[in-house]
């Protein structure tokens, strides 16, 4: 099947309301292009490097999200362009963007990214470290960035009832996170999870941010 008609196969599938990042990483401007003359505007990218690579070889009206492990020394080149930031996993981090944001006379969206996998090698947050950095004082001096909602991996796994039961559980971490931190905050109101082999289970359990990268562009040669 044509990048088209994958990308338009994916659109029919997910709720309106639920937004599309096409995850880029690993592929050529050339299929990236393919995909934004489809009409595709948000594509996701995983490393620093790459995406400051490819931006400005792409069209100015994309909107990028940030979904990789990110080093605090290369914000500072994402910082003025990138859309979102769907990774924050430390306080460190979140200061930074919130440094190079006002350099850029800027405010950038930032999802917390929490972990929910049972696997180790996955970043994020648990629920009571995102607890300490959202109640400490150097968060609320924070003026340059907005958090915006919650992000999650689901285990690399087959079991389907394990991953909707991690997916619950980040969507039980936004509900507590609103209510308890956000809740007179409108913007605090996405929940990203959802990939290729899990989005539409991630919808059913709340999701309003999925990230597709295999099933629109096909296998990647590398894994990652
Ligand atoms: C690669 C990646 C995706 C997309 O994965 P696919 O299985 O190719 O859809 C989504 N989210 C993150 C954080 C990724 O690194």
């Amino acid at each position: 099947m044509s990048i088209k008609k994958n990308l338009q196969n994916i659109i029919k599938n997910i709720p309106e309301n639920v937004r599309l990042v096409a995850v880029s990483k690993t592929m050529p401007n050339d299929l990236i292009n393919e995909v934004y003359d489809a009409g595709q505007r948000i594509f996701g990218e995983n490393k620093a490097q790459e995406l400051i690579a490819k931006q400005p070889e792409l069209p100015d009206n994309i909107k990028w999200h940030f979904i990789g492990h990110l080093q605090t020394n290369k914000v500072k080149y994402i910082a003025p362009f990138v859309s979102m930031i769907e990774s924050v996993d430390r306080l460190k981090l979140l200061k930074e963007i919130n440094k190079q944001a006002k350099k850029n006379e800027r405010t950038i969206d930032c999802l917390l990214q929490f972990h929910i996998a049972e696997e180790d090698s996955k970043f994020g947050f648990n629920k009571e470290e995102a607890v300490e950095m959202i109640e400490s004082e150097a968060f609320s001096l924070l003026n340059n960035v907005r958090i915006t909602g919650v992000m999650g991996m689901a285990t690399f796994t087959e079991d389907m009832d394990q991953v909707r039961k991690e997916f619950k559980t980040l969507k039980e971490l936004f509900k507590f996170f609103k209510e308890n931190y956000f809740s007179d905050f409108t913007d605090f109101k996405e929940v990203s999870m959802g990939m290729s082999a899990d989005y539409n289970i991630a919808i059913e359990e709340g999701s309003t941010n999925v990230r597709i990268g295999t099933a629109i562009f096909g296998e990647r040669k590398k894994k990652f």
